[in-house]
Parts: structure tokens; sequence; C-alpha cells
């Protein structure tokens, strides 16, 4: 499995080594980014300051080439999808293309002390969840399982990165007929 990181607008590289590196012994597949692409200024809603999370990922579908199984787009803003207040990532399962958005995972947001760690282990928990749900995995009632729907920040802290027995089992089946 080859999977494609795109950035969207500048990303702090830390952050996206980490990310690749930790999808890269999760889901056993290789990862290579790809050129950073601009903020799409035509999908930000100026009211909530957020950008158009589903929007995003129709963007991100002519990345989806025949050498890459999977992209992740991965963003420092907020998103959001019309129902929601904010979301922290979306995936398009069907197409395997996913997006993360970074800002609501510092602490900094919160008015808190950095914490780079925290931040780094809260987009690498993003991401594997993301590309979780491409691999067919639903979400789980196991509140420490990675693909715990993560209503706050505070659910995210609590889970994962790693995937419960259930989850493991299922997604090994799904990687071996992917
Ligand atoms: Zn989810
Ligand atoms: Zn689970």
């Amino acid at each position: 499995m080859r999977l494609l990181i795109i950035p969207i607008g500048a990303i702090d590289s830390d952050v996206l080594k980490d990310i690749s590196d930790a999808l890269e012994k999760t889901f056993h597949c290789k990862v290579e980014f790809g050129k950073e692409i601009s903020l799409p200024h035509d999908l930000y809603n100026n009211k909530r300051g957020q950008y158009h999370s589903t929007r995003i990922l129709r963007r991100l579908h002519p990345f989806k080439t025949k050498d890459f199984h999977r992209v992740l787009g991965v963003m420092d803003a907020d998103l959001y999808v019309p129902e929601l207040n904010f979301v922290f990532g979306e995936a398009d399962i069907l197409a395997g293309v996913t997006v993360i958005a970074l800002a609501r995972l510092r602490q900094e947001f919160y008015g808190l002390n950095p914490d780079k760690d925290l931040f780094h282990l809260r987009a690498v928990k993003e991401a594997i969840h993301e590309i979780g749900h491409t691999y067919g995995l639903g979400h789980c009632p196991d509140p420490k399982c990675i693909m715990y729907f993560s209503n706050s920040l505070k659910d995210t802290d609590k889970k994962g990165p790693g995937f419960c027995d259930i989850c493991k089992h299922e997604l090994n089946i799904l990687v071996s007929e992917d």
C-alpha cells in the first residue's frame, strides 16, 4: 500500500514526519509526500473561521492516482461540516481520501501552554483514525480504541493510538483484502 500525504498550506515538517512514521508502522505502507498545495481560500467560511472539510476532500481526489491507494491531506487550520461546529478530520471512504486539521490539536488553542509531544501524538491519532476509516472500519464503542469517535480533545487524549482487539482483527482482514 502506498499513501500520499499532501500538505495543504505550510505544515511543520516534524509533525508530518511523525504522522508519516506512525502510518507506515500501523498500516505497513509506504508513505510519500506530495508538494504543498495552497490553502483553498474559496472554501473558507469567514463567519465560522473554518474551511469546509468535505469540499477539501473533493479537491484531494485528483491526487488519488494509480500510484497511491490512500491520500491524506494535512491542514494547519480548523475544519467544519455544516452539521457540526468543527471536525478534527474527515474521510471519503470510497475514494480513499482523507483530511485532518491540526489547529484544535494544540494546547495553545485552549489558552494552555504549548506541549509539542502531545500535539504530535494527537495529530498521529487523527491520521490513524481517518486512514482506519478508509479500510472500512467504523466507529468503535471502546473509548480506548483509536476508532472511537472524538467529540472533543478529551476523547482524543483517552484513546489510541492503537486499535482494540476487535478492530485490530477486523483491520488485519481488511488489509489483506485491500
Ligand atoms: Zn471517525
Ligand atoms: Zn475498536
